[in-house]
């Protein structure tokens, strides 16, 4: 903890890159802890039931498991959502990104946020791109609907999609000039998102997870612990 409150003393250009661990503090599941989403029984695997030609090929099911479980509308921002909006408030953090899409790092305040996944909060109609709030899915039966007639989908990266470039290419600049960058509660195995800490140039690699990572080994600074308790401990 000295020498992470040590290396946030002497940074100025911190960018964060997180995972679903950084929310499960927020009383969301993770995909691959032991109680995560992938752990669950279900006959069709999660990762089948988030791609996109399920959602083309079976609309209802996919909105029935996503509103069941991609849509913590209630959750609130944990002490690691809020240190990092402290953090950019201050000028010490250029950008947090993130594979996350429950919105929890600008409910907390932070504003350049790169969602490399898209986002539960971006809702559109395939047929006139008319927008809807994640609160109107979640009230929604069945396949969700525009007035237009079109199917109304969420702004969020199924498998089998591509990352929105302008994203992509904020995100990767930010990493390419930090200083710091801090790594956390994430198993770096999703592609190509976990690639782009690859581009990390500057000083410090932290990284903090529960368990252990292919990143460990190469980080200057290793904490296994939760990702919201490690953080609330540093003074801004
Ligand atoms: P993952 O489930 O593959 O891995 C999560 C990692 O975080 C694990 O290594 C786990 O040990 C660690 N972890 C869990 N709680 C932690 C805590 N409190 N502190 C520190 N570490 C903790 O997640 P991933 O690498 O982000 O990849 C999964 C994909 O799941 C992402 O693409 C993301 O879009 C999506 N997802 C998002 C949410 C969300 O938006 N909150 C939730 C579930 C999954």
């Amino acid at each position: 903890m000295k020498t992470l409150q040590e290396i946030i003393d002497e940074s100025s250009k911190i960018v964060f890159f997180g995972g679903a661990g950084v929310s499960t503090e927020s009383g969301i599941p993770d995909f691959r802890s032991e109680d995560g989403l992938y752990r669950q029984k279900y006959t069709v695997s999660p990762e089948t039931m988030l791609s996109r030609g399920w959602f083309f090929s079976h609309t209802e099911e996919f909105f029935t498991f996503y509103r069941e479980k991609m849509l913590p509308l209630e959750a609130k921002p944990n002490a690691a959502h809020k240190k990092l909006a402290e953090l950019e408030e201050k000028g010490k953090l250029l950008a947090v990104v993130t594979q996350n899409i429950d919105g929890l790092h600008q409910k907390a305040g932070s504003k350049n946020v790169f969602e490399l996944h898209g986002s539960i909060h971006r809702n559109h109609c395939l047929s006139c791109g008319k927008s809807y709030t994640a609160e109107e899915i979640a009230a929604s039966v069945g396949v969700p609907k525009c007035s237009c007639g079109g199917i109304i989908k969420p702004d969020v990266v199924l498998y089998g999609e591509r990352l929105d470039e302008d994203t992509v290419s904020g995100a990767v600049r930010s990493i390419a000039s930090a200083d710091t960058l801090i790594v956390a509660g994430t198993s770096l195995t999703v592609y190509p998102a976990a690639s782009y800490v690859g581009f990390f140039r500057g000083k410090h690699l932290v990284l903090i997870n529960r368990s252990t990572t292919l990143l460990d080994r190469k980080c200057e600074l290793v904490l296994h612990g939760k990702v919201g308790e490690i953080l609330s401990e540093i003074k801004v």
